[in-house]
């Protein structure tokens, strides 16, 4: 007999889709959005809909297994089930938790607690699950603390400095926006569901403006798409602010007594007059000037600010000159005026806080430097690695350099996860992670602000376990349990939300935030900063290294690799986009072809390649080879290769992570994906 049970996605994406999974027999056979949902509506994306293929997937670690041959022949174009099969073999939860408890002990006892690394990201855990009893363990442990960084750093830096996180335009309020700018995402792969309210605003005769390298298809929908080069969104965003103060669209009131620093903002601004912009972002002069125009005319334009201008040596200057063009012009105080970065800061809560746990004074290793800090950092060396949620082989930049570290014979690592990924090659000891349809969890969207109840609806795979009992785990081997530790998602629950919230959560399934679920801004919400006013020149955003709001070219790019060369000798600039297959690299063991590299045609006729041919984009810090797509979606100039993309989807195993930089963005030391620059070859057959 089948049956629907209820859910709340939490992967790594702005919706937080309310789902229903259909069961039989007690497996999965469908899942699909709740018609209830005001945002969800009925609908999930693709990547969702197929989870049973996740599931119940070949791939799917099913007990813990530990390497029993040398870490000497791992190579990138090795990876995948067959490797596992011939390097591991499996062993009981027992032995696997005397192995990770036995090191992590001497190895603290030996070299210091901060030679442990704990390496975990979004992956498809909410916030139950991750900075819980994990970051209880590794705290405890005296670990070296982990910056996540690869991600959101930057734009969140540039937000919480400007506005203290205050929640942003909600997705149905679109509906109601005249003038809809996209900055830097695509809507169509990373949260499907601000599209319909898009699509109903511009058939109520809204504007889209969409700037973004490729001409995605909302792009190519628009009234106006901006084909911006990677990197120069500070540039664009700036020229915009001189723009408005210059032709009286400044609202001077406004900036007196909401916001401080407009000072330093009008004069960097003054640096950028439209046609310098138009040059630097290659972009049209004209068709600036026509974005200002409809902008500064509109009564309740929004901007949806993306993470694309923020993965660049510019990153967190440009994400808060992005997020300061609406105060200039003061477009804010009507329903569906106003931008959106994240809505995350709609739940203030910290679950270690709330039990009281206190972080250890120990150093912090940031997340894109993993690599270099394997490598070359020697005080402590870091000895054991804990990767979870997270497959860091596909994901951080400087592909090349962190596989070294990763294969080095002294490291111990393990890899908890759901899948064989890539970076579960490189482990000592795998262990099975459930997924979310098989553990307890609760979710708060970063788009759309509902915090959701995650249900296991159906027993885990095989010998799977949760984060928080393999961590509960470990802690009580380790003598770090205390009798009075929250351990139980009910315990949690009540210590995150206290337990009028909780017991309301558990009725309803779902709760909002205080502000409500549609909030208008500088209305019903108002900057958090510390003077309560929108900050443009924070604080926290002046130890920018070339000075806030300052453009640093692709030539000036600080580097901590002598091996990178200067961009003129790697014309073409690499960015990599989310697409509708992957959740960052979640699903990637799903993708079975080949990804493709899109070239321009002029570049591509430029080199001698043609549609379909086997090519090398290649720059000093690795080469990956792979298809070439012809098409003019891309900008000239640009190539474009899908992140999350895993091994098995090019001809020599490496990604275009392989090419990417790990030199750090002005603000929030981010992840500087977009500043990879590269050539293309064909390949010689
Ligand atoms: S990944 Fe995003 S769009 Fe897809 S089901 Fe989850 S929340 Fe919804």
């Amino acid at each position: 007999m089948p049956q629907t049970r209820e859910t709340t996605c939490p992967l790594d994406c702005p919706d937080a889709c309310s789902l229903q999974v259909e069961l039989e027999d007690g497996r999965v056979v469908g899942i699909d959005g709740s018609a209830d949902d005001p945002v969800t509506r009925g609908f999930i994306c693709g990547k969702v809909r197929r989870f049973a293929d996740h599931l119940y997937c070949d791939e799917r670690v099913s007990q813990p297994m530990r390497r029993t041959r040398d870490k000497s022949d791992v190579t990138l174009t090795a990876a995948g089930p067959a490797y596992i099969a011939e390097h591991f073999e499996p062993i009981s939860w027992d032995e696997a938790y005397s192995l990770i408890a036995n090191r992590l002990r001497a190895d603290r006892d030996t070299f210091g607690g901060e030679s442990i690394l704990p390496l975990c990201y979004g992956g498809s855990n909410g916030r139950l699950t991750q900075d819980s009893l994990d970051a209880r363990l590794f705290y405890r442990l005296g670990a070296s603390k982990l910056a996540r960084t690869v991600c959101a750093a930057p734009a969140g830096a540039a937000f919480q400095g400007l506005y203290g996180k205050m929640p942003g335009v909600a997705f149905p309020d679109y509906a109601s926006s005249d003038l809809i700018v996209v900055w830097g995402n695509n809507p169509h792969h990373s949260g499907v569901h601000l599209t319909p309210f898009i699509q109903q605003a511009t058939r109520n005769g809204a504007a889209l403006v969409v700037l973004d390298p490729r001409r995605t298809s909302l792009a190519a929908q628009a009234d106006l798409h901006l084909p911006i080069y990677p990197g120069t969104d500070l540039c664009v965003a700036l020229a915009m602010i001189h723009w408005l103060f210059e032709n009286g669209h400044a609202d001077h009131d406004f900036l007196e007594q909401h916001t401080s620093g407009h000072e330093l903002l009008r004069a960097r601004a003054a640096e950028w007059p439209v046609e310098r912009a138009a040059e630097v972002s290659r972009i049209d002069e004209a068709a600036l000037r026509s974005f200002f125009s409809l902008y500064a005319e509109a009564t309740t334009p929004v901007v949806r600010c993306g993470w694309g201008p923020e993965r660049n040596r510019n990153g967190g200057s440009a994400v808060a000159a992005i997020l300061a063009i609406p105060a200039v012009a003061n477009k804010f105080g009507r329903r569906g005026a106003g931008f959106t970065m994240s809505n995350s800061g709609a739940w203030q809560f910290d679950i270690l806080r709330a039990a009281a746990e206190q972080p250890p004074n120990t150093r912090t290793v940031n997340m894109n430097l993993v690599g270099e800090t394997l490598l070359h950092e020697n005080d402590p060396p870091i000895r054991s690695l804990f990767i979870y949620n997270c497959n860091p082989v596909a994901t951080l930049p400087a592909q090349n350099k962190l596989c070294a570290g990763l294969q080095r014979e002294d490291l111990f690592t393990v890899v908890f996860d759901q899948v064989f990924t890539d970076s579960a090659m490189f482990a000592d000891v795998i262990l099975p992670a459930t997924t979310f349809l098989e553990h307890d969890d609760l979710k708060c969207g970063y788009g759309y602000p509902r915090l959701g109840v995650v249900r296991p609806v159906v027993a885990p795979h095989g010998e799977a376990k949760p984060n928080n009992e393999v961590f509960g785990e470990l802690l009580q081997r380790l003598g770090l349990a205390k009798e009075d530790d929250l351990c139980t998602p009910e315990q949690l629950q009540a210590a995150l939300l206290g337990e009028q919230q909780a017991s309301q959560l558990r009725d309803q399934g779902e709760l909002e935030p205080a502000c409500g679920l549609r909030p208008i801004q500088m209305l019903d919400v108002r900057p958090r900063t510390p003077s309560g006013k929108i900050e443009f020149a924070a604080e926290s955003l002046t130890h920018s290294q070339a000075g806030l709001y300052c453009y640093v070219a692709d030539e000036e790019t600080p580097t901590n690799d002598s091996k990178r060369s200067p961009s003129s000798s790697y014309p073409l600039a690499l960015i990599s986009p989310s697409t509708g297959r992957t959740v960052n690299s979640t699903f990637g063991q799903l993708i079975e072809e080949l990804a493709q590299v899109t070239v321009h045609p002029s570049d591509a006729e430029a080199r001698g390649i043609e549609d379909g041919q086997h090519v090398r984009v290649f720059n000093p810090l690795g080469a990956v080879d792979l298809p070439a797509k012809v098409e003019d979606s891309v900008a000239v100039g640009v190539v474009s290769i899908p992140k999350g993309i895993w091994s098995r989807h090019t001809l020599n195993g490496q990604t275009s992570n392989a090419l990417s930089p790990d030199t750090l963005s002005d603000i929030g030391a981010g992840a500087c994906f977009n500043d990879a620059r590269v050539e293309v070859q064909p390949l010689s057959t």
